[in-house]
């Protein structure tokens, strides 16, 4: 389907929008470019199915979520080629995150129907405190482009399993997932109206209005933080629920009492997961500096090992960055890290096209100041620093606006829970190079974010809270 998604039906709109193979460069596709109308009547048809998708029971939302998560999995294949087409990771990572997202179906199925709420006496005896959740209202969720499935299940599933309806904008790089997974809902069963797609090459034209609408009653967003910054803005007005998961800068430390083994495997972990473009993605490698020189040797070799091509071709594990300026972003950051004074280990050059390739790459001896520190890189390339004492470590690891998620690797319990427990960031990964679960609340401190998705946590930021004081 190429049209948009909306009160259970696709439009005719003309497809106009192309999308590209990132790993050949050719136009797979092309889809319907919504203008601001259109976001409308998306948002119209949420807010009309509202009340009745609030008064569905509980069990019935499971039932059609679990029909969600079953076809999934039946369909495995499917959207696994389509999310590699489109995005460019490798079909074995491609079928990882359908396995992911198909749960997040499954999880909130399980969590939408426990909703729970209390009677209690009040301390002074004068009443009965009873709480109750309700559902939030529409939803208007605006997703990225680096897990094309899993960033809207995450969403859409507990949205839908607190009884709120839904209008998801997908990322305009990979719009062909969003528009399966639609076909896929409808043919679950979700009645018209209850959840809505469009695509466009105009989000700020299409999502600004909706965001003003008195009928939008919360915006959950997973982006960049100077986008979402940019969104908190428009939503304050309104002073309109909002949930924030935004960019990292993800410090991965290597204590003294690391094993060296667990250490290098979790960093190629968390680093080369889909090529570096995670916001989870380990971003400062800071080793001690007794390990330091054995870590990066033995990173480099691992990284250049690595076979990238075209994510659809057997064998290949790391695939195309998004597009030619993902790629000449890295680019800078590795060049100005070399100009002032960074080694290059393995990799630190694009690779010829078709296709927006970027070797994957270690730099040692980066300097403190270098922007590559500063910023999220999105990209497969690793800056090692090192240090002398933990104190200094841990002093490096939390100094960023950021604090999504910190990776700390160490073979001492009580040193490497203690700098996991004085991290700056929403999750740490302790002796782990991924930590994403479904059932485990996702998300981040200081400026990546506001709110969790997952775990028990991600169903409550679709939920109210109400309280009925009871004077008996
Ligand atoms: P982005 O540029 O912020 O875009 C994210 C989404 O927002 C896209 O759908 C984009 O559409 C839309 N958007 C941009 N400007 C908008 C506006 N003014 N109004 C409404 N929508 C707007 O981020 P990205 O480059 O796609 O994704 C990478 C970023 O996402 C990284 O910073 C990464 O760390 C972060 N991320 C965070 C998490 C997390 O859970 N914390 C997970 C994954 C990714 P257009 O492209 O058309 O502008």
């Amino acid at each position: 389907m190429t049209g948009h998604y909306i009160d259970g039906a696709w439009t005719g709109d003309a497809p106009t929008l192309a999308v590209e193979n990132p790993a050949t460069g050719a136009i797979i596709a092309r889809v319907a470019d919504a203008d601001a109308a259109v976001g409308q009547r998306a948002l119209a048809a949420a807010v009309a199915a509202q009340d009745s998708w609030a008064r569905t029971s509980p069990r019935s939302r499971a039932d059609l979520l679990m029909r969600v998560f079953d076809l999934l999995h039946e369909r495995t294949e499917q959207f696994a080629a389509l999310i590699t087409a489109e995005m460019g990771k490798p079909l074995a990572e491609a079928r990882g995150e359908v396995a992911y997202g198909a749960e997040f179906f499954r999880w909130f199925a399980e969590e939408g129907v426990r909703a729970d709420g209390g009677y209690r006496l009040a301390p002074s005896g004068a009443r009965r405190i009873v709480t109750m959740k309700q559902p939030v209202g529409p939803v208007l969720a605006i997703t990225p482009w680096n897990f094309p499935l899993a960033m809207g299940a995450r969403k859409i599933a507990p949205a839908l399993a607190a009884g709120c309806t839904l209008v998801l904008k997908p990322a305009p790089q990979t719009p062909l997932t969003s528009l399966a997974l639609m076909e896929l809902l409808h043919e679950a069963g979700f009645p018209p109206g209850v959840v809505n797609c469009v695509t466009t090459s105009d989000a700020a034209a299409v999502c600004a209005p909706l965001i003003a609408d008195p009928g939008l009653r919360k915006l959950t967003f997973t982006g960049s933080t100077a986008v979402g910054r940019a969104l908190l803005a428009q939503a304050a007005p309104r002073v309109l629920r909002t949930s924030m998961e935004l960019g990292g800068n993800a410090p991965f430390v290597v204590l003294a009492s690391a094993d060296l083994d667990k250490a290098v495997a979790g960093a190629v972990e968390a680093k080369m997961r889909n090529s570096g473009e995670a916001c989870t993605s380990a971003n400062r490698f800071l080793v001690h500096e007794t390990l330091a020189a054995e870590f990066a040797d033995r990173l480099s070799a691992e990284l250049s090992a690595l076979r990238v091509g075209d994510g659809s071709a057997p064998g290949t594990q790391v695939g195309p960055l998004i597009d030619a300026a993902a790629v000449a972003a890295v680019e800078r950051l590795v060049d100005e890290a070399v100009r002032g004074g960074a080694r290059v280990r393995t990799g630190g050059h694009r690779r010829p096209g078709p296709g927006h390739f970027f070797e994957p790459t270690v730099l040692t001896e980066v300097p403190a100041d270098a922007r590559i520190l500063r910023t999220e890189i999105f990209g497969p390339v690793a800056p090692i620093r090192t240090f002398a004492d933990t104190a200094e470590a841990l002093a490096a690891a939390n100094a960023t606006s950021a604090g999504l998620i910190g990776y700390v690797f160490g073979e001492k319990l009580s040193e490497t829970l203690t700098f996991a427990e004085a991290l700056q960031t929403g999750m740490v990964g302790v002796n782990a190079g991924v930590v994403s679960d479904p059932a485990a609340p996702f998300g981040g401190v200081k400026e990546s974010g506001l709110g969790r998705e997952g775990g028990r946590a991600g169903l409550e930021e679709y939920l109210e809270t109400k309280y009925l004081g009871l004077a008996l």
